[in-house]
């Protein structure tokens, strides 16, 4: 039950600290565990058909996970190793109840509904199929999805190339009576088709995210933010709405993107997705280090003291720290910008019927789309899981932060969401290197230039790239 075990706690998790080392050196540390069979001849050999030697470079992030596990599997085979075969079968059922028949649904089910209200298990086959598809076509589906939209956004040019879309799913051979087995045979051609780009040069044009998903990522091994055209819709993007709702809403999310390569993961990352150790000097100076540190230790502080009220349980600031970092940044460049915008616009109409500023509205906008409603079972799980703070106060938290919202709505000094002593995440990332003022600029540009073309045409190379300029200015 590793998976379910939780070797490590998030707290641990947060800890973790990228190693590089040989596969030699691998076997070196934990001589225990059989490598030679499981990662040169099991996997990459049987798998996927390449020869490892053994100077290959591992990048291990999750060593005390590895030590961890290894105890346990060393343990589990002196003493029983039935209880490993029983893991592994566990894990596969676990994994497959999805592709199976109704009844193997029956618990989670129960467990889902227990947790969150979530239909996903009681949902019709055909809702299944759906998300069955999504999950391991994703650019299949995403075309149809924007072919649908007909606007060309959020999605890589060549899924409409039809050599290159026949060419990744060449091998998908379906079988029109077995479901479960079409899944396997889709799993094993994405685990080996991931094996084998070991070796090859990285291609920074990959998504790693399909169009007709509702999210967005930064990548900091890509050095690369995604917004697929999924969440380019209401409430975060219409084109045919004023502007202050949408950098309240996407403009609030390309910001919180932007931002994670400074959270206090993010930072240590290189414009070429290179991983640098802290103490080093190459990427920051230690004095850079150690006021980040502090100020992002405020974050910290603010955010553990957010009650939750349904459950009476406070938030936890450090398991979230760089998801709030990224909300306050975000917020602040989306705000910014905007403001630039109207500078050089002009104001823009407002809502009929509503009593709201533009500013106002901004952030009524950025207020709706975390407008969420939890069970107190998913709260309590939340808790323990989730990175992300609740909706509640991924708006507080930043709003509160930021002296524009204050203004925005006349809230006298010392009121609910206006503290006297503010959390200043815009000076916690960029001001110690002087270029907040030059990423602003870049962000409003790039905002601009996406409204503008009534579209946000985020092809990723230009973004990439855009990224990479703030991300080379602002190192000290
Ligand atoms: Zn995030």
């Amino acid at each position: 039950m590793i998976y379910y075990c939780n070797l490590l706690t998030i707290e641990e998790k947060r800890k973790i600290r990228t190693e590089k080392l040989t596969l030699r050196q691998l076997k070196l540390k934990f001589p225990e565990f059989d490598w030679t069979e499981f990662v040169q001849n099991g996997i990459f050999h049987s798998l996927a058909n390449i020869t490892l030697s053994d100077n290959e470079t591992i990048y291990l992030s999750d060593f005390e996970y590895i030590k961890n596990a290894i105890k346990i599997f060393s343990q589990e085979l002196n003493n029983n190793k039935k209880n490993l075969d029983n893991l592994f079968i566990w894990v596969f059922v676990y994994f497959s109840r999805e592709f199976l028949p109704k009844k193997f649904n029956v618990v989670p089910a129960k467990y889902s509904k227990l947790l969150r209200n979530h239909k996903k298990y009681s949902a019709t086959r055909m809702t299944g199929c759906i998300d069955s598809v999504s999950d391991l076509m994703e650019f299949a589906v995403g075309r149809l999805y924007v072919d649908n939209l007909d606007l060309k956004i959020g999605y890589p040019d060549n899924i409409f190339n039809n050599t290159h879309m026949t060419e990744i799913y060449r091998e998908y051979k379906m079988n029109n009576f077995n479901f479960f087995a079409n899944n396997i045979l889709i799993n094993q051609i994405l685990v080996r088709q991931n094996l084998q780009e070991l070796g090859k040069k990285v291609d920074r044009k990959i998504w790693l995210m399909g169009p007709a998903v509702v999210n967005a990522y930064y990548s900091a091994q890509f050095n690369q933010i995604c917004f697929p055209a999924g969440i380019l819709q209401a409430p975060f993007y219409d084109s045919s709405v004023p502007n202050y709702l949408n950098y309240g809403g996407i403009g609030a999310v390309i910001g919180h993107e932007i931002t994670h390569g400074f959270d206090d993961k993010g930072r240590n990352f290189d414009k070429n997705g290179v991983y640098h150790e802290d103490g080093l000097g190459d990427l920051w100076t230690n004095k850079t280090i150690d006021s980040y540190k502090s100020r992002a230790k405020c974050i910290v502080d603010q955010y553990n003291n957010f009650l939750i009220k349904q459950i009476n349980k406070t938030m936890n600031g450090n398991q979230t720290q760089g998801e709030n970092i990224a909300d306050n940044g975000g917020l602040k460049e989306s705000f910014r910008a905007y403001k630039r915008w109207e500078n050089n616009n002009g104001k823009e109409p407002l809502l009929p019927g509503l009593n709201f500023n533009q500013d106002q509205l901004f952030y009524i906008n950025f207020g709706q789309v975390w407008c969420s409603k939890y069970k107190a079972s998913y709260l309590e799980q939340s808790l323990k899981r989730n990175v992300h703070s609740v909706g509640e106060f991924r708006v507080k938290g930043t709003t509160m932060n930021m002296k524009a919202f204050s203004n925005t709505f006349n809230c006298k000094p010392g009121q609910q969401n206006n503290p006297i002593n503010k959390y200043k995440i815009r000076n916690l990332i960029l001001r110690r290197s002087g270029n907040f003022t030059f990423v602003c600029i870049l962000v409003l540009l790039m905002i601009v230039w996406l409204v503008k073309m009534k579209l946000l045409d985020v092809r990723k190379n230009e973004i990439t790239l855009v990224f990479r300029v703030l991300k080379s200015q602002s190192i000290e």
